[in-house]
């Protein structure tokens, strides 16, 4: 069956490419938005056809909904797939769609909407029973409120915005003495990032998981979930590493949780794919908030679950019934994700965008790179500095970690500063080996210590494989690099 003929992608880069590819499979022609910025990339060559939105400021091009809205009419797309980040949550922009005979593929503006607000969506969630981080029931202007929450569910507590995503406005309180600060800080930074400056506080978690649950909702009333992901491996409250199942779950977890889950998709008429995310600490868990889009790391659930999820996002979108129920599914394997961004990890994970003048992808069994860039490319510095996604799947946990740390020794990206060392030194960690992660775990001395030394080697490597290449000798280049990272797993081990 063909659900759409022709769809528009509101998006750019490697999630561009992404929905492109299921596209592609399906047999439906893409239509491409680009800005001046991006006028290179290969997301615009991968579509059946291109139109320019904008310049390059997001405001001017990926955000530039009028524009989109055009370019969507002009060519003749049914539908638009916003991807992630940009336009993806808006509901002015989903009801726009809708207002415009267009399908948005996602679920309905209403309830992107409900969802959008981190303050609405927890009290819908305790109202249907599902667990939630203790703190204040509304927003708070003021400190007087959020003080006497705070001492009834006692100190450290966060502050986050209402409207908030990114991890942007978070700010953790010690005590008393923090808080008025906190609160108002909070709100001028809620106010200028989301245009909305409730904040409100809730009981901050020690070292907590970040476990979340993939939902399937189609139109019909059905609705599963794709197992959870764990993805605590964060910098600056921003998920890093994410690997599928979480490797602590128990089938008795797992019966507890994908039930509150469901129930939060339930609760809130969700319908196409979203994520409910939750904090898990001590045997407890609770409801943080539900992602109304694809995630990021959606792609560990495909590889564990053999479902392609941005295709029953369209045959949903299309109002097919989901093919399959509860029973049929189940998890084979175990896969990892690595988020290869254009930064510098020693140097506070700053934005390091270039022209990459080398460029070699993995390969081989169990592997899955998703990414835009290619060699040439210029990682332009207006927009988001991850530049693709190393997945690994094994049979086992143990062997997506070891495909994975063969894979980042294939893997050469060379002229601008990666994240790939870093992950190098997670999939060697002992901690995260033995799968005992927590949502500070980037924080604690033992991996900044190694991280050190995992930069110093990639440092050397890129200098072997500079030096090969002055000299005229590819190949050279290519298994000197590599040596410099045997070596240093065999000192790791
Ligand atoms: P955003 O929508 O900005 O991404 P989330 O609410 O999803 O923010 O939280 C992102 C991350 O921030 C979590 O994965 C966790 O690491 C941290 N966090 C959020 N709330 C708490 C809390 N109450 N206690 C401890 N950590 C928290």
């Amino acid at each position: 069956m063909k659900y759409f003929d022709k769809i528009l992608i509101a998006n750019r880069g490697e999630i561009a490419i992404r929905v492109m590819r299921a596209c592609r499979e399906m047999n439906i022609e893409t239509v491409a938005i680009y800005s001046t910025a991006d006028k290179d990339s290969l997301h615009v060559k991968y579509a059946d056809e291109a139109f320019l939105v904008g310049e390059a400021p997001p405001s001017k091009s990926y955000l530039n909904m009028d524009r989109i809205i055009d370019i969507a009419r002009k060519s003749g797309s049914e539908a638009v797939h916003p991807g992630y980040g940009f336009l993806a949550e808006n509901h002015r922009f989903a009801k726009y769609c809708q207002d415009e005979g267009i399908t948005f593929i996602g679920p309905s503006w209403e309830t992107i909407r409900a969802m959008g607000s981190k303050i609405e969506s927890k009290q819908t969630m305790k109202d249907a029973g599902v667990p939630v981080v203790p703190g204040t029931e509304g927003g708070v202007r003021d400190s007087e409120t959020a003080r006497a929450i705070a001492e009834e569910i006692g100190y450290p507590v966060i502050v986050k915005a209402s409207a908030g995503g990114g991890g942007i406005g978070m700010q953790i309180v010690d005590d008393e003495k923090g808080l008025e600060a906190a609160i108002q800080a909070g709100m001028r930074i809620a106010e200028s990032a989301f245009g909305d400056a409730t904040v409100f506080v809730e009981k901050y978690l020690v070292k907590p998981r970040h476990i979340e649950f993939q939902i399937l909702a189609d139109e019909h009333g059905n609705v599963v979930h794709l197992f959870d992901r764990e993805c605590s491996i964060q910098r600056r409250h921003q998920k890093l590493v994410e690997e599928a199942p979480c490797p602590i779950m128990t089938d008795e977890l797992r019966e507890r949780m994908s039930a509150s889950a469901i129930a939060v998709a339930r609760a809130s008429d969700y319908t196409n794919a979203g994520t409910v995310e939750f904090l898990y600490s001590e045997g407890d868990y609770y409801f943080m908030e539900m992602n109304t889009r694809l995630q990021v790391e959606h792609t560990v659930t495909e590889l564990i679950t053999g479902i392609d999820l941005v295709k029953q996002q369209l045959a949903i979108a299309a109002g097919d019934s989901l093919p399959f129920e509860q029973e049929d599914l189940s998890i084979r394997g175990h896969a990892i994700e690595c988020r290869i961004n254009a930064e510098d990890p020693l140097n506070n994970f700053a934005a390091d965008p270039g022209k990459i003048v080398r460029y070699r992808s993995p390969g081989g069994p169990g592997m899955r790179v998703d990414s835009g860039i290619h060699m040439g490319y210029t990682i332009p510095a207006t927009y988001d500095s991850m530049i693709a996604k190393l997945c690994s799947w094994g049979m086992t946990r143990q062997e997506a970690i070891a495909r994975m740390r063969r894979a980042i020794y294939e893997y050469v990206i060379i002229g601008v500063k990666t994240t790939l060392p870093l992950h190098h030194a997670i999939m060697h960690n002992r901690h995260f080996i033995a799968g005992d992660t927590h949502t500070h775990f980037l924080q604690e001395e033992h991996i900044i210590k190694t991280l050190t030394r995992y930069v110093r080697e990639e440092e050397t490597r890129i200098q072997t494989l500079a030096a090969s290449l002055r000299q005229g000798k590819e190949i050279a280049a290519i298994t000197g690099a590599l040596d410099v990272y045997m070596k240093g797993q065999k000192k790791a081990q």
